[in-house]
């Protein structure tokens, strides 16, 4: 959010800076190309202002290097002075580099690269307009260099300093993370999950951290960051054992044995060699009937190692686990996905359901996705349901289990008991 603001911020300065320059030096042409940096700032600043963040990061890698590239054009300098824009190259590939650090090998690596490339270029080369009229006034060249200079230089800094407060909240993070897995910080909260009858048939266990000076740790802001440094692996275990404790308690009483545990798998954490070892010996050891167990994958962990996911989840589906694909939808390889991974449920993702009623295509996939997973004897599940709308609609196209606020938020163990209690709420759900 921070560099995406800074990189905004600077570059409606530098914008409007330039047009300013270029108006007094009586260059309209360029006065106009620059204002046009001010109005694509603005919108990254707005983006970022929004929480729009993955567009405003893909706009920014995508238009910045494009815009340097023009100025580039643009910037003949007589003898003696050195070209500069091409320096901003070196911000934008530092900056795309750190900001796609996890996302696609395009963003993180060939963008960063074209704009290495667009550097050596554009210093090794006098490559640029020559019209009078288009390029900026001898007079003016030397300050503009070592403006361009100077700023290039400034922007390395923001990004360094953003880079280094980054490395030192991850540091921070790591360290308050291995302290609550020692002092047994984490809790679980339980989303029930819901039938066609109203009935609530099993739950989610979703991870909860309240630390004491940063208060209530979403698991978005801290599991990728477990994933990164492995500390996935002893909280994803220790999640595990925990719902099945849980289970077994469920399994002991009458009017919850029916219920079934559905438990977030990460990706590293599946990846382990000896996953499979660890989770038999935890259900083992647990005592609970492993057919009650539900682990959720997303499609992300299908793209690499066919053959040895398979292998895994056939090992644990042998023992009567079953698999559940989570956010589905989302992914790139959906549909052949469904058929070669021995799958139990699949979890329409809560986008489609938040968009269903608005959007008429996305409603088409979503009927297409339920009826061919009704095909493949796959049950399935919608989560992130809000409203008694989004559930209607559901329930007209075929989707027979349901998870969400409409319903419940994820609970703590006292509250989901209570929850139970008062169930089935029938008659408030569904009417
Ligand atoms: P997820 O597995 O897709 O979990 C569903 C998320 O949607 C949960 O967020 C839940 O609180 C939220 N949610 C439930 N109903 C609604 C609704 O009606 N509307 C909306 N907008 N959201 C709803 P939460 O608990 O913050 O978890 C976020 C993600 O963190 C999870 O997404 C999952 O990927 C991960 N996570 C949570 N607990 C664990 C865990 O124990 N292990 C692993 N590996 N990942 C976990
Ligand atoms: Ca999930
Ligand atoms: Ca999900």
């Amino acid at each position: 959010m921070a560099n995406l603001l800074g990189s905004g911020l600077i570059t409606i300065l530098v914008g409007l800076g330039w047009s300013a320059a270029f108006i007094h030096f009586d260059r309209p042409v360029l006065a106009a190309l620059n204002a046009d940096l001010v109005v694509f700032g603005i919108t990254l600043v707005w983006f970022a202002y929004q929480g729009r963040l993955a567009a405003a990061a893909s706009l920014a890698g995508h238009l910045l290097p494009f815009f340097i590239a023009v100025a580039c054009l643009f910037d003949t300098v007589p003898v003696g002075v050195y070209r500069a824009t091409h320096l901003h190259f070196l911000a934008v590939a530092l900056g795309g580099y750190f900001v796609f650090r996890d996302g696609s090998v395009y963003m993180k690596y060939v963008m960063p690269a074209c704009c290495l490339i667009g550097f050596v270029v554009f210093s090794n080369t006098s490559i640029s307009f020559h019209d009078p009229k288009l390029v900026i006034p001898a007079s003016a060249a030397e300050i503009g260099a070592w403006t361009n200079t100077l700023i290039a230089m400034g922007e390395l800094i923001f990004i360094v300093v953003i880079m280094n407060a980054d490395l030192s909240v991850r540091r921070t993070m790591d360290v308050e993370m291995r302290k609550a897995i020692a002092n047994g910080d984490f809790q679980l909260h339980y989303q029930p999950q819901i039938n066609e009858a109203g009935r609530v048939v099993g739950a989610e266990v979703l991870i909860r951290w309240r630390h004491a000076k940063m208060g209530n740790v979403p698991p978005v802001k801290f599991i990728p960051l477990a994933e990164e440094t492995g500390l996935i692996v002893p909280i994803g275990n220790w999640v595990l054992r925990s719902a099945c404790a849980q289970l077994a308690q469920w399994e002991a009483q009458q009017h919850t044995q029916h219920l079934t545990m559905a438990v977030n798998v990460s990706a590293s954490q599946f990846r382990q060699p000896d996953f499979v070892q660890t989770v038999s010996e935890i259900i083992r050891l647990s005592g609970v009937t492993p057919s009650k167990l539900k682990l959720e994958l997303t499609e992300s962990m299908f793209i690499d190692n066919v053959d040895a996911t398979v292998a895994k989840m056939i090992a644990l589906k042998a023992i009567g686990i079953s698999w559940s694909l989570d956010d589905f939808g989302t992914g790139y390889s959906s549909l052949s996905v469904l058929n070669r991974f021995p799958l139990g449920q699949i979890k329409i993702d809560k986008s489609f359901v938040r968009d269903m009623l608005t959007n008429a295509r996305n409603m088409v996939v979503t009927q297409a996705i339920i009826e061919l997973a009704g095909k493949l004897n796959l049950q399935v599940i919608a989560e992130g349901v809000e409203t008694r709308e989004q559930l209607n609609r559901l329930r007209e196209v075929g989707c027979l289990n349901y998870q969400g606020y409409f319903f419940s938020p994820p609970l703590d163990i006292d509250a989901f008991g209570t929850f139970l209690s008062l169930a089935p709420s029938k008659s408030k759900t569904f009417s």
